[in-house]
């Protein structure tokens, strides 16, 4: 079996909370808690959960940006947590990251092709100015947008056109991995389907890997490969995409995807309401950390040990006492 692009073992996050005036550690929040997966190449591996479940924190921390507490991430068969500064600002051409926002990640006072000649130029990609702006121009043209569009600025754009303007920039130094942290969430419903359209067409074209993080399973539906679910740190569920939309196993995946709309008028799904707050990260529940929420906590267990993940079909591991 081919070894995968990307691994991640027993990753975890733990940010101290600081006061007093020595600024000692008076508290810790757990926001990522013993993360483990693998991407192959060419695939999308969607990773679903509310906000500050620590999805974006498990993205930064496989690309470096912060640093994990403990785990190990490998690339390419390279550890990655291990990796020097020089070695990781070559790994930066690998891997990258498309954010949230794309008008806090553009700057303001630089116009699109300094955006994307700035990529090429840290990489030493462009011998000269006017390779620079070819290959620009040729990156607007992949986006969907107009060459003569280097000479404007990111306010002149549209939400939907600055991802695009992102996209490209990550594009430039012909990455392996790319982390799109909700890439889509700011966006109008209208043009998120656009933007996911274009990121599927160029992982067609260029052979991309993506590690894809949305709040909502109906983002990550026709992108992803597989999805795995994460609630407060821990994945509680990952499979097939379509094992997981078919036959979710855990209670938190089923609550996600019961709020899944259907297309179809006919078909009925029961909407699982779940109740009560995600708990506090700096602490977490003992045991299981959904069972102050789960609907269907049946035993004291839950309230006790954590459960493991569990293979329960192939490719579809579940972590619940009793899934799986
Ligand atoms: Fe619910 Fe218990 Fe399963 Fe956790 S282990 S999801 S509390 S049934």
């Amino acid at each position: 079996m081919a070894k995968p692009l990307l691994s991640v073992k027993n990753l975890a996050k733990h940010f101290s909370l600081r006061g007093g005036i020595f600024a000692r550690e008076v508290d810790r929040v757990h926001a990522v808690d013993g993360v483990s997966f693998e991407i192959e190449k060419g695939e999308t591996l969607g990773l679903v959960g509310e906000s500050g479940c620590g999805k974006s924190t498990t993205g930064r921390c496989v690309l470096r940006l912060i640093e994990p507490t403990s785990g190990e991430v490998t690339f390419e068969g390279r550890n990655v947590t291990a990796m020097q500064s020089d070695e990781l600002r070559a790994l930066r051409r690998d891997m990258q990251i498309i954010f949230q926002d794309p008008f806090a990640s553009l700057n303001p006072r630089m116009t699109v092709g300094a955006i994307i000649s700035e990529a090429l130029i840290i990489h030493k990609l462009a011998s000269s100015r006017s390779e620079m702006e070819d290959r620009g121009a040729s990156l607007l043209r992949k986006v969907g947008l107009n060459p003569d569009h280097m000479r404007r600025y990111p306010h002149e754009f549209s939400g939907g056109q600055r991802q695009r303007i992102v996209i490209a920039r990550a594009l430039a130094v012909e990455p392996k991995l790319i982390v799109c942290d909700e890439p889509v969430s700011a966006l109008d419903v209208s043009i998120q389907a656009q933007v996911i359209n274009l990121l599927e067409d160029l992982q067609q074209e260029f052979g991309l890997t993506y590690l894809f993080i949305a709040h909502d399973l109906s983002v990550v539906e026709h992108i992803s490969n597989r999805v795995a679910v994460m609630y407060l740190g821990r994945i509680v569920e990952i499979a097939a995409a379509r094992d997981l939309y078919v036959n979710p196993l855990h209670p938190y995946a089923e609550a996600l995807l019961s709020a899944v709309p259907i297309p179809d008028p006919k078909v009925k799904r029961k909407r699982i309401m779940l109740t009560g707050d995600v708990p506090n990260p700096i602490n977490p529940p003992k045991g299981c950390h959904f069972h102050t929420r789960c609907p269907i906590r049946q035993m004291p267990l839950c309230g006790e040990k954590a459960p493991e993940l569990k293979q329960a079909g192939d490719g579809h591991w579940v972590a619940c006492h009793l899934r799986g």
